[in-house]
């Protein structure tokens, strides 16, 4: 049977973003819901090294930290998965399989999900050998030996990026696009290597030692940035009709972070700014002090 509650504020994901808002509303004495079906990309990164006074700190750990945090303001954080946002009146409606919460307000900080090619031996070097972001992993690839997995225009630009800040010891896999000839050029005259082909297998225990393509041959790498981006988990916006940008991907905020629908705030990667931790997290700190002046009017 579903029942149903209403709160202050409803947020959809225990991320960076979604709980820094639920420590802010829980310190307003708002009543916060905060529903997180867990596993999302914060989670997955396995040492953070860029959020301020943080040397080095798991996502598992900042979000196992937030979520206690925030509870200790009272905010409550309950497991389920948000199927159906809706609106009416003046009032959100969040649906899980079992239950229906009602806010004035809403706050989606739901992040995405990474596309991953299909490599095998992938899992064990997620975050530690093989990266997606180069804002977060960057770095860590100064002065060892690349492999750039991609696809697109997008991805030759980023080997040029990484040979300017990080390493000279670049190889770039595409599996399709052929870069025009003037990139090709430049490529060589870089000395980053460019090879076609499908990536199959990552080889090593321990650490990285290659990459196997489908056809036999190896390239040998320590480290894997691969260029295939993330979806935005945000199906259960659909029904909104909230203004995207011109991709059609990511939702159009203003400076308070609030979506052209009033009352529906987006924090984090799916709205058009950048995709970190702090970032994410001040954007709900914004978002929160909004949403608790409207309800200091309400
Ligand atoms: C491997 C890796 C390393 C990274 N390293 C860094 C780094 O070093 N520094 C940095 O700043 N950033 C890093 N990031 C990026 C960082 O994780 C995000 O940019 C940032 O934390 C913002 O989080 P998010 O909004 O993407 O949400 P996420 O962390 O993805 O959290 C979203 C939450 O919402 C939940 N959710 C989704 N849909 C629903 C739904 N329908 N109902 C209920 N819950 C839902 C998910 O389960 C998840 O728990 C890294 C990302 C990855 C993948």
């Amino acid at each position: 049977m579903k029942t149903e509650q209403s709160y202050d504020c409803i947020i959809v994901g225990a991320s960076p973003g979604g709980l820094q808002a639920a420590i802010y509303l829980g310190r307003y004495n708002r009543k916060v819901l905060v529903i997180d079906r867990g596993g999302g990309r914060t989670f997955l990164a396995r040492h953070i090294e860029n959020f301020l006074t943080q040397p080095s700190l798991s996502g598992k750990e900042l979000i196992e930290r937030g979520i206690a945090q925030a509870r200790s303001f009272n905010a409550e954080v309950i497991r389920g998965s948000v199927v159906q946002v809706t609106h009416a009146g003046r009032l959100f409606s969040a649906a899980t399989a079992n239950a229906t919460y009602t806010a004035p307000f809403l706050i989606a900080a739901s992040g995405g999900r990474e596309n991953l090619p299909q490599i095998e031996n992938l899992g064990p070097f997620f975050g530690s050998g093989f990266f997606t972001c180069v804002d977060c992993d960057g770095y860590r690839t100064t002065g060892r030996k690349l492999l750039l997995l991609g696809d697109a225009d997008s991805t030759v630009r980023l080997a040029f990026a990484m040979h300017q800040m990080y390493t000279k010891d670049i190889t770039l896999l595409l599996s399709t696009y052929v870069p025009p000839e003037a990139y090709q050029e430049a490529l060589a005259d870089a000395g980053i290597r460019l090879v076609q082909g499908r990536p199959r297998r990552i080889v090593g225990t321990d650490r990285i030692e290659a990459l196997a393509l489908e056809d036999g041959s190896m390239i040998p790498c320590e480290m894997i940035l691969s260029d295939f981006g993330f979806a935005h988990n945000d199906e259960y916006l659909q029904g909104l009709d909230l203004k995207r940008d011109a991709s059609g991907r990511s939702f159009i905020v203003n400076h308070q972070y609030e979506s052209s629908l009033r009352g529906l705030f987006v924090v984090g990667p799916l709205n058009t700014g950048q995709d970190q931790a702090i970032i994410a997290a001040g954007e709900g700190a914004v978002a929160a002090i909004e949403i608790n002046h409207r309800l200091l009017e309400l």
